[in-house]
């Protein structure tokens, strides 16, 4: 079998079990195996596969024909141009969350105190750090091991102790500090909705997928604790899911906050702006 012809028959396979993007998913995991750069499969498009590469491709083929996530067989994934390891000890950073640390760059005054809550793999807190040396970044988790990937993010991302992680529940673990941004993706999707979600989903921790009140809990309790700990000026950005908006502003009012959803590239609401002062954010 040649390189062309194990790509086609992964894709049509893949095709079958519904996956959506399945020419991307067989190339991406093809070139995984083989160590190629995804263009090398049509440079070498003809080059015969050892019974070794073979066997390879047909196992990591299956996991994705089974529902699990690229990134998690190839252990990587890119976020805001930076090559991430994943495993399923994190969520897989999604693209619609660039708009976390776009917001966050623009907004952070210099020299500023950046708290990045529910941190995952690190993706946030580093790619603002890597763009952002001026910033000192802390970001904090509930999950221990969660916090081990992000570690080994930021020590080959951004270096070793740039960022201070910190294991806790949310304000926890930052109870002596004050920030000018405080950024968060948290889990925010209803548990009800679990049985319709893609099957991607069900690979990835639920802790960092779903949570109590409809997937509002964990937004609300960044909301309510975040006065305490965010400077006069400051600003907390949420990521919230596309049906939130009116309740989160509601909500964000409600505790003398001034807010704003921001869309992502596709128009959905995605981010919300929660300011002390002012109606209105920036
Ligand atoms: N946006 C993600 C999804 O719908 C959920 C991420 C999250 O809960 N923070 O797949």
């Amino acid at each position: 079998m040649t390189i062309e012809e194990a790509v086609h028959q992964l894709e049509a396979r893949l095709a079958q079990e519904n996956c959506a993007t399945p020419r991307l998913d067989a190339e991406v995991i093809i070139a995984f195996v083989l160590g190629l750069e995804k263009f090398r499969l049509i440079t070498e498009a003809k080059r015969a596969l050892t019974e070794r590469e073979i066997g390879l491709i047909g196992k990591a083929g299956s996991r994705r024909a089974l529902g699990e996530p690229v990134a998690y067989i190839t252990g990587r994934k890119e976020f805001y141009s930076l090559e991430f390891i994943v495993d399923r000890r994190v969520l897989v950073p999604r693209p619609e969350t660039e708009l976390l640390v776009d917001l966050t760059l623009y907004h952070a005054p210099g020299n500023a105190d950046v708290l990045d809550l529910c941190t995952g793999s690190g993706a946030v807190a580093v790619a603002i750090k890597h763009n952002r040396k001026d910033c000192r970044v802390t970001a904090t988790d509930l999950s221990r091991d969660a916090l081990d990937v992000a570690r080994i993010n930021a020590e080959s991302l951004v270096g070793p102790d740039e960022i201070d992680f910190r294991q806790g529940d949310l304000y926890e673990a930052v109870t002596d500090m004050n920030f000018d941004i405080i950024v968060s993706n948290p889990p925010y999707i209803d548990p009800e909705e679990k049985s319709e979600l893609p099957r991607e989903l069900s690979f990835e921790p639920e802790m960092a997928l779903y949570c109590a009140d409809r997937g509002r809990s964990v937004i609300n309790r960044i909301i309510e604790g975040g006065r305490k700990y965010l400077r006069p000026d400051g600003i907390i950005m949420i990521e919230i899911g596309a049906s939130m908006e009116v309740d989160i502003i509601a909500r964000s009012r409600k505790r003398g906050f001034g807010a704003t959803v921001a869309r992502d590239n596709s128009g959905r609401p995605r981010v919300a702006l929660l300011k002390i002062r002012g109606e209105q954010c920036p």
